[in-house]
């Protein structure tokens, strides 16, 4: 089969990802195999090009928002049956023993195994999961639909949740990529009022395109206090920003893996009235569960780019690039 590898990390126009053949891994106990449809390309996978985030594994294929139907199961594997669609998301594993995984908390377990950084992803005709950690697919949402709700959506609703805003609250968005467009679907239908600060036009017009209440520039103050927000572009300059925007014991939430260096703050301007700060690891299967029933009830729709997976290179420059709005999706 065809499978992507990052072979030597380094900025994106340097060409770190190399296409290679190689055999169609099996199955292990309790795991399946999928043939791939679509893979959805997030962010997490252009730091592990350039080396924002360290490689768990020279030569790993990329890609944690897999779609495609079972072709193999492993030994006693039994949750899914051959043919049938599922999705494969960034928590491929966990220990299910350390004290975070026995108290419901299992993103943050001592021994994660994330799909296509520590085990092989989607980036490729094939790919191997754990069956516990995949997911079935409500039926109303399409091959390119699914994939960018598989870390895009869960990540988004978790960070959602993290902000912690009440009912008809405000809600600040900083960055309006893959992730932040379903959010703000999800938010607007939850009955939040949706402010979105953003750099970038194409952004800006699919924000407004959503019905947001206001639109802006990612350092414009938004038109009232937040009672919360998150930051989902990786601009550790906008924490104090954000911080500033909210209302008081308003909560920021950063919802990427990696983050640019966050400046000094103050403490008066920034953080005293019980103003919050958090980031948002990973995801546990429960909020997957809880997003994936959401996004199929309240019809999120991705707006998606595709791109055939023999071009994956381009799509992850392109996205270096800021050449779309919303999320690229990769096609067999
Ligand atoms: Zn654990
Ligand atoms: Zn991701």
């Amino acid at each position: 089969m065809h499978a992507w590898i990052v072979d030597r990390p380094g900025p994106i126009a340097t060409g770190p990802l190399r296409r290679i053949e190689r055999a169609e891994p099996l199955p292990g106990p309790r795991q399946v195999r999928v043939r791939v449809s679509c893979c959805g390309v997030c962010r997490t996978d252009l730091h592990l090009a350039e080396g924002d985030l360290p490689p768990r594994r020279h030569g790993v294929t990329p890609g944690h928002e897999i779609v495609g139907r079972v072709d193999a199961l492993g030994p006693g594997a039994d949750r899914f049956a051959p043919g049938q669609r599922i999705g494969i998301p960034w928590l491929g594993g966990t220990d299910g023993t350390c004290r975070y995984c026995r108290r419901g908390a299992e993103n943050l377990c001592l021994a994660p195994t994330f799909t296509g950084w520590d085990v092989d992803g989607g980036y490729a005709d094939s790919a191997v999961v754990d069956e516990a950690f995949a997911f079935a697919l409500p039926d109303a949402l399409d091959d390119e639909q699914a994939a960018p709700l598989l870390c895009a959506g869960i990540i988004g609703y978790r960070a959602l949740r993290a902000a912690d805003v009440p009912p008809g609250g405000r809600l600040g968005i900083y960055g309006f990529g893959g992730s932040a467009h379903l959010t703000a679907q999800l938010a607007l239908h939850e009955g939040l009022r949706v402010h979105v600060l953003t750099r970038g036009a194409a952004n800006q017009a699919l924000a407004a395109r959503l019905s947001v209440d206001s639109v802006g520039n990612a350092t414009d103050s938004p038109p009232e206090p937040l009672d919360g927000a998150i930051l989902f572009a990786p601009a550790g300059e906008l924490v104090p920003v954000a911080l500033r925007a909210l209302d008081r014991g308003g909560t920021l939430a950063i919802a990427g893996i990696w983050l640019s260096d966050v400046p000094a703050l103050n403490y008066e301007r920034e953080l005293f009235q019980e103003r919050r700060l958090r980031s948002v690891t990973a995801n546990t299967r429960a909020d997957a569960d809880a997003f994936l029933t959401l996004a199929a009830r309240f019809g999120v729709r991705a707006t998606t780019t595709a791109y055939p997976m023999a071009d994956a290179d381009r799509a992850l420059r392109d996205l270096a690039a800021g050449a779309f709005s919303g999320a690229a999706v990769l096609h067999a």
